[in-house]
């Protein structure tokens, strides 16, 4: 049974997706601070819905084609 959530961005109400780790199906986004051997710290965190997830995917796209 899905729980229900409100996207950190839009404020929109939406059932969970992708649950579970897949890198390729991500749900939300996290800043990090990187140390010098790349251990990371995270904080932030943001529960993205689908909508908002596919937009930030595009933009990300459209940034690493520049
Ligand atoms: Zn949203």
């Amino acid at each position: 049974m899905a729980n229900a959530r409100k996207c950190d961005r839009c404020g929109k109400l939406y059932e969970e997706y992708n649950v579970g780790y897949n890198k390729k199906k991500p749900n939300g986004i996290q800043l990090i601070s990187l140390d010098t051997s790349h251990k990371y710290f995270g904080y932030f965190l943001m529960d993205l819905c689908p909508d908002c997830m596919d937009q930030f995917q595009e933009w990300l796209k459209q940034q690493n084609s520049k």
